[in-house]
């Protein structure tokens, strides 16, 4: 695991929602919530694939297509070129050092054939109307590098749950890798579960109950695999919406509870 700092935490964006003009016509799609109020509690970490891959700006918009039982390739709308291996080399080139950058979270732009998360328009190389089934090019290389790491996407923080789920994630997540990049101990590790009892019982008590388990199992257990199981279960209780009944806003870092209040 890589070194852990204790400064704000660093979240990886989409560059144009900071406001650069890095799109395909060279505008942005600056997101003022991201900007002015997220911001100063963060550290931007920008990247822009379709400029990494060289692909300039402006340029030829771009869509994700479907050919029938082959799998989904990045095409310019117009010219009709297959730019999937410029792309996708451009990502793995640049993915070594996203995963060792110290990201706590990432926030994507929705609907980009690159940054898109979800529900990105795939479609078909036989015509027909466009399915909301595909997820970007560079975001899936992302989610699959970097799986516990919170990633949303700036259309999704317009809604206030899942806006303050994400930014507890982000500071939990700053958390967790803080202890395991340590030189913890197992006491270090109850410690850290029993802080996070009421956060855990809000998202998930079934969670908490199967994360108690590991950690007393934990001493019988090689410190590495615990350490990797224990982050990919503990991020996954948070993915959980916390329900308002069962939700516990307890102790929050004063950056999270300022942020919280925006939400
Ligand atoms: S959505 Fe992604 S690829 Fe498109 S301009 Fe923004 S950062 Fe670049």
């Amino acid at each position: 695991m890589s070194p852990v700092t204790d400064s704000r935490p660093r979240i990886g964006v989409s560059t144009c929602l900071l406001g650069e003009p890095v799109r395909w016509d060279a505008g942005h799609k600056r997101d003022p919530y991201l900007v002015d109020v997220f911001g100063p509690q963060v550290e931007w970490v920008p990247f822009c694939p379709e400029v990494e891959a060289g692909f300039g700006t402006p340029r030829e918009t771009m869509h994700l297509v479907r050919a029938a039982g082959g799998p989904i390739t990045l095409m310019t709308t117009k010219t009709q070129r297959d730019v999937t291996r410029q792309l996708r080399t451009a990502v793995q080139r640049r993915m070594d050092a996203i995963a060792e950058a110290d990201l706590s979270g990432y926030v994507l732009k929705k609907d980009s054939p690159s940054c898109g998360m979800a529900r990105v328009k795939v479609y078909s190389d036989r015509g027909g109307p466009a399915e909301r089934t595909g997820r970007g090019l560079f975001a899936d290389a992302l989610m699959t590098r970097l799986p516990n790491l919170p990633v949303e996407e700036e259309g999704r923080l317009s809604d206030p749950r899942l806006r303050e789920n994400f930014v507890e994630r982000v500071f939990a997540f700053q958390r967790v890798r803080r202890l395991f990049s340590s030189r913890w101990t197992q006491g270090d590790l109850v410690a850290f579960h029993t802080a996070h009892k009421l956060t855990l019982m809000a998202h998930s008590p079934s969670a908490y109950r199967a994360l108690g388990r590991l950690v007393a199992e934990g001493a019988s257990l090689d410190r590495r695999a615990l350490a990797l199981r224990y982050e990919a279960e503990f991020m996954q209780a948070l993915a959980v919406v916390a329900t308002p009944k069962r939700h516990a806003n307890v102790d929050p870092h004063p950056r999270e509870l300022s942020l919280r209040n925006h939400v």
